[in-house]
């Protein structure tokens, strides 16, 4: 069930940042500073479809913060991904960063698509045609963008080819591109695993046993579908599981491996044998032990959160709750882990493909998810502490920790 929503989704962000720019007293000029974008760009996109029409997108870059270093965030492609989504995904970008200690700002853009109903061509050109119409905004040192929602490694390397037509080889321009072009190995499960590391560190504080612990995931992209597979790997039971057709659900347990050939040869989860199908509305008020919105923004409102029957939720999508289902939650004693902690994984690892491509030189995998862990860990933890300690919730410990960081970098910086 969905209800109105009070405020836009930049709107909601800014209420977290408020909230934690208020209790650590920063003057009210800084705090707008650090609410705006530092700079926005929208772009027409015009594509020659296949059948030879020319179809006009639009095209977002929103470079949200630069305070502590380039700025970093994904391209979005989807029907939704206007002006105030991208600035509010922007935003969340500089407050991750800021929380997992990276030398980066926040950025996000945006093609207002659906890129399931371009082929593989249009794409190409769609990417191409935006990312020339950015492409003064982009530089290895200035804005690092980075596949999200819709898109993927194959973006990636598109982007990086138009950018390179323009610079020459520029390797270190994208990240989450294909590893045969210079991407990390580890990237494309690192967001999921780095849902599996947060979820042990929370177990282990909680003296929760992993093992039959019943999970429900919500989206079943690259997010989602490394998700369900690492905590299958870790013994937890994937209950049930959706994408954008619908979702299938199995008590037991889902067959996480057959369930990824099913998801292979057909695109969706839906239709899945030994399941029951349900609806999205449906899977995300299945009693279970963990849910992870992993798809898009704003499904768990007010007109649901009353419903959740989770002991906790693992914000793996961006800003899956509104603010007033999060304040439900939380009146009802459900542990929610924030995104800006939760979904980290991704932004830690393209940090590293970033660091290897400038260095030219290539980590093992191994490495990469050491190093994934132990920075990961490290916030989970420093963030548990001050929730605990100050008693706030983890996602106000956590905003108050990036808010802090970036407003220390503006005032060393001097600039104000
Ligand atoms: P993706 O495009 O690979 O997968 C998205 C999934 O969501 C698909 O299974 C799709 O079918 C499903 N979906 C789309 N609309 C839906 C709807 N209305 N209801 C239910 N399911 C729907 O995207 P992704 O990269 O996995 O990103 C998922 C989420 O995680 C996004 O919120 C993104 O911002 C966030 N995120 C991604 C990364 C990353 O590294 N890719 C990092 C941090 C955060």
């Amino acid at each position: 069930m969905s209800a109105v929503r009070e405020h836009t989704a930049f709107e909601e962000v800014n209420l977290d940042c408020d909230r934690a720019a208020e209790r650590l007293k920063l003057p009210s000029g800084l705090c707008e500073m650090l609410r705006q974008p530092w700079r926005e760009l929208r772009v027409q996109v015009p594509v020659r479809m296949d059948d030879g029409r020319i179809e006009v997108f639009t095209g977002y870059r929103v470079q949200h913060n630069g305070a502590r270093g380039p700025y970093k965030g994904g391209v979005r492609y989807h029907p939704e991904a206007d002006q105030d989504e991208v600035r509010a995904l922007a935003s969340l970008m500089t407050w991750k960063t800021a929380l997992v200690d990276l030398p980066f700002g926040g950025a996000k853009g945006g093609v207002q698509c659906d890129p399931s109903r371009l082929s593989v061509n249009e794409l190409n050109r769609l990417t191409r045609r935006y990312t020339l119409n950015i492409e003064h905004l982009l530089a290895p040192n200035r804005d690092i963008p980075a596949p999200d929602l819709g898109t993927n490694a194959q973006t990636m390397a598109w982007m990086m080819d138009a950018y390179g037509q323009l610079h020459g080889h520029s390797p270190a321009i994208v990240t989450g591109k294909p590893v045969e072009l210079g991407g990390s190995l580890g990237r494309d499960s690192a967001t999921g695993r780095g849902v599996t590391y947060i979820l042990q560190e929370v177990a282990k504080d909680l003296k929760l046993n992993l093992q039959g612990m019943a999970v429900v995931v919500q989206g079943f992209g690259n997010v989602g579908s490394w998700t369900a597979r690492l905590l299958d790997q870790a013994g937890c039971r994937v209950i049930a599981v959706s994408d954008v057709k619908g979702g299938v659900y199995h008590p037991a347990g889902l067959d996480v491996s057959q369930l990824l050939d099913h998801y292979s040869a057909s695109g969706t989860v839906a239709g899945f044998p030994v399941a029951d199908s349900l609806t999205n509305a449906e899977l995300l008020e299945l009693e279970c032990d963990v849910l992870v919105p992993a798809a898009i923004g704003g499904v768990i409102t007010a007109g649901n959160a009353p419903s959740v029957k989770a002991r906790m939720v693992l914000e793996a999508a961006n800003h899956p709750l509104t603010p007033e289902a999060d304040a439900i939650l939380k009146q009802r004693g459900i542990l929610v882990l924030p995104d800006i902690l939760v979904n980290a994984g991704g932004v830690i690892v393209s940090y590293f493909e970033w660091t290897q491509n400038l260095q030219e030189f290539r980590w093992e995998e191994e490495r990469v998810n050491q190093e994934l862990h132990k920075i990961l860990v490290r916030a989970y933890h420093e963030v548990r502490r001050k929730a605990l300690a100050e008693g706030m919730t983890h996602r106000e410990a956590a905003f108050e920790i990036g808010v802090a960081r970036v407003a220390r970098a503006v005032q060393l910086r001097g600039f104000v």
